[in-house]
């Protein structure tokens, strides 16, 4: 296995990526991999008993958030909006002739983002519309869709709850109007109370609120608030992500570019994980239970997470939209990534991909691995009847590694349990099980 890589486990918040969102990293997936592993993958039937579900990637946003790394639009018009929809509705109709999907049930839909909120009433309906028409979803076990508080009405809630969303995910990431000015957030603190009070009202079965710990500006005295204020609500789940600046966002090019426009940094990591591990012990004080780096549930036998469960166990998903990731008969693969590509190539009647990546056997145990440990435990076991590997021996070396640093807290067949200290960097120790030609190279 790799050795440690120290870059972003340093102190300072410096420019690069964190967050380990899957394996191999994603500057490995290529283009050559499309014709010879991603679109063959959608010609062969499906592995039986692997769920399938549909990722809906809704690309426009009121303004751009400083920090945001991801594919959206700002700019764009209701035409142009509805022209996209078109697009992804065609996309689905191409995706859903495939043998690798034909006549498929959903197990798990998710509207992500951008902000899926941002669509209008009619718009959603009319997207929605078309694509219950070919894949029915009622029967799904999870749709999840993100919001930005301030693009929501009573209206507009009581429609996402009439397309089937069964878990609403709030993207609240603070609750000071100061701090979410200067990191570009389009909302406001009053709209965060409204809409929380309109969803709870139309009873979705799950609300999750969104923080992130970091934001310029952020203050201990702030972030006890913010947590405080999250807890008045009540809500069902609460994810909180350390503030990253992966290289695409506009703090990451001003600061490379050295513009001064920022001038307060973004706090250290210490004080990143000071914050979360402060965050999760109020929300344990109040009964919540922590359930990943990331992620705190009041209920936890009421309260899953298909979406991430499917995919870290590799289910099947068809990524639809700009720039979507997918994953299909044990292919990764991803959409091309700028609005005019993707949408011609669908108007083609082509999938629209632009790179792909089939990992290994090993590749694959290491992918699961990783990501498990992000929940903060593994059970042996598992992997011994799912890849007939004994991991206990396979990360021999990795595993070793993290226990005399102190981030191991139990080690035995039945369970590997990271430390609090260990969970709250996770993503930062992960990449001593990468192979070592992925060790150095560039995340995304
Ligand atoms: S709301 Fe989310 S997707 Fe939209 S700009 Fe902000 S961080 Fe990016």
């Amino acid at each position: 296995m790799a050795d440690r890589t120290p870059s972003v486990l340093d102190d300072q918040t410096e420019v690069g990526s964190y967050f380990v969102a899957t394996y191999p990293p994603f500057s490995a997936w290529t283009t050559a991999a499309v014709e010879t592993d991603g679109r063959p993958a959608l010609e062969r039937p499906p592995v039986p008993g692997v769920p399938l579900g549909l990722y809906l990637h809704i690309p426009f946003c009121r303004k751009r958030c400083h920090f945001c790394y991801f594919r959206v639009y700002t700019d764009k018009n209701a035409q142009e909006v509805g022209d996209y929809l078109d697009v992804l509705a065609r996309e689905w109709e191409l995706y859903a002739s495939r043998p690798a999907l034909v006549g498929r049930p959903l197990n798990f839909v998710y509207f992500g983002g951008g902000t899926p909120s941002f669509l209008s009433t009619r718009q959603l309906e009319g997207l929605v519309g078309r694509l219950s028409a070919l894949t029915p979803w009622r029967d799904a076990e999870e749709v999840t869709f993100e919001c930005e508080p301030g693009t929501l009405t009573e209206a507009k809630l009581s429609s996402i709850r009439g397309i089937g969303v069964t878990r609403l995910s709030l993207g609240v990431e603070n609750f000071s109007d100061e701090i979410l000015e200067l990191n570009g957030r389009a909302h406001r603190s009053p709209e965060i109370g409204r809409a929380y009070a309109f969803a709870r009202s139309l009873a979705f079965p799950q609300i999750n609120i969104d923080l992130i710990a970091g934001m310029l500006g952020e203050t201990d005295e702030n972030w006890r608030v913010c947590v405080q204020k999250t807890l008045e609500l009540q809500p069902d789940s609460v994810t909180i992500y350390q503030m990253e600046l992966p290289f695409n966002t506009t703090i990451s090019g001003n600061l490379l570019k050295g513009t001064g426009r920022f001038d307060q940094p973004v706090a250290d990591w210490p004080t990143k994980r000071r914050w979360v591990r402060e965050a999760f012990e109020a929300l344990e004080t109040a009964g919540y239970s922590v359930r990943s780096a990331y992620t705190a549930v009041k209920d936890p036998s009421r309260t899953r997470f298909v979406y991430t469960d499917r995919l870290w166990q590799g289910a099947d998903m068809a990524g639809l939209g700009v720039a979507s990731f997918g994953h299909m008969n044990g292919v990764h693969i991803q959409n091309l990534d700028t609005w005019e590509t993707y949408a011609a190539a669908v108007r083609r009647d082509e999938i629209p991909l632009n790179r792909a990546y089939r990992p290994t056997p090993e590749e694959r145990l290491i992918r699961e691995f990783i990501l498990q440990l992000k929940m903060g435990s593994i059970k042996p076991g598992y992997f011994k009847e799912k890849y007939k590997v004994d991991v206990l021996d396979h990360f021999r070396e990795g595993l070793g590694s993290l226990a005399s640093e102190g981030y191991i807290a139990a080690c035995d067949e039945n369970r590997v349990a990271l430390t609090r200290e260990g969970l709250l960097r996770v993503d930062g120790l992960l990449k001593r099980f990468f192979r070592p030609e992925h060790a150095g190279i560039r995340y995304t």
